[in-house]
């Protein structure tokens, strides 16, 4: 065991500025970092994995109604939540992952539990659903939980086409533990009135979240078919692999890749096997945060 232990987090990225989102709103997403990140911290401090801080990194982010995933997420086009998360362990290259589920509180839980106790990678929808119920994972029947005032009215927006930006609050987390395994994990609410079925890079592995202990742990937030297109999360992997690139430049020459092709925004969060990482964002802001084993959290919004 080192002392040499990391998490990395993220709430998405959007064209935002601090006028756009205001003190109060500002400090709620401040506070939510901070105990996301601390979530997941407390895990790797006492000397838990990677995988573990991830998942309650997300989990906190999920509990909470600011961040686009779990509570607060994304309603579709049909006014409905379709949840998509993934977890991979950097150790074993086992990965989890969960598309288009309704009702489970915590879908990371849910991609954690069927990449540990099942023989699949990826479970979609009502699958995904009766999976978590034979698991006796918590269900919340009531879509109240989860709808905020807020999404509704970006719905409304979407519909009429006034909306400039969509809200895009995914949220995800990397981490190195004391043992030096890696692990990345992304949940999302998915894009304001997206159609009925549509399912984002979040679950797909090597796309928005990807971790192998030789090279990277990452997690993606931004527009989910441009990172599925560029294979993000895979591409810092052989950037580092292949070109031997520093985990930062490797996720800014990810981040631009094709991108005279694939329009719209990507950004991402990425660590190496020594801890160090890289924030890596073309939007206004990206929700950010890390802490680097006793140092001081570091968390920040908008550039300064
Ligand atoms: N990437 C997510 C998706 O397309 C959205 C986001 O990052 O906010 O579903």
């Amino acid at each position: 065991m080192t002392n040499n232990f990391v998490i990395v987090i993220h709430g998405g990225a959007e064209d935002k500025t601090r006028e756009d989102i205001g003190p109060e709103k500002e400090a709620g997403y401040r506070k939510g970092l901070a105990e996301a990140l601390e979530a997941g911290w407390n895990i790797l401090n006492n000397g838990g994995s990677a995988v573990e801080a991830v998942e309650a990194a997300v989990r906190s982010l999920e509990d909470n109604s600011l961040f686009n995933a779990g509570r607060g997420g994304a309603l579709t086009i049909d006014g409905e939540h379709e949840f998509d998360a993934a977890i991979m362990d950097g150790k074993t290259l086992k990965a989890g992952s969960v598309a288009g589920v309704k009702s489970v509180k915590n879908p990371i839980t849910l991609a954690r539990t069927i990449m540990e106790r099942s023989e699949h990678v990826i479970i979609s929808g009502e699958g995904a659903k009766a999976f978590a119920e034979k698991e006796n994972l918590e269900l919340i029947a009531n879509d109240n939980y989860f709808t905020t005032a807020e999404k509704v009215e970006e719905l409304e927006k979407e519909k009429q086409h006034k909306q400039e930006e969509v809200t895009k609050d995914t949220v995800g987390a990397v981490a190195l533990d004391k043992n030096g395994n890696l692990a990345a994990a992304t949940s999302t609410g998915g894009l304001t009135g997206q159609h009925k079925g549509r399912i984002g890079d979040s679950p797909l592995i090597g796309c928005g979240t990807y971790a192998n202990n030789e090279v990277c742990a990452v997690s993606c937030t931004g527009d989910g078919e441009s990172i599925i297109r560029a294979v993000i999360a895979h591409e810092v992997y052989a950037l580092m692999k292949y070109k031997g690139l520093p985990v930062a430049e490797a996720a800014r020459q990810a981040r631009e890749m094709y991108h005279d092709k694939i329009e719209k925004d990507r950004n991402l969060i990425a660590i190496d096997p020594a801890g160090n990482i890289a924030l890596e964002y073309e939007t206004k802001l990206m929700f950010r945060g890390y802490r680097k084993g006793n140092n001081a959290p570091f968390i920040a919004i908008w550039e300064d």
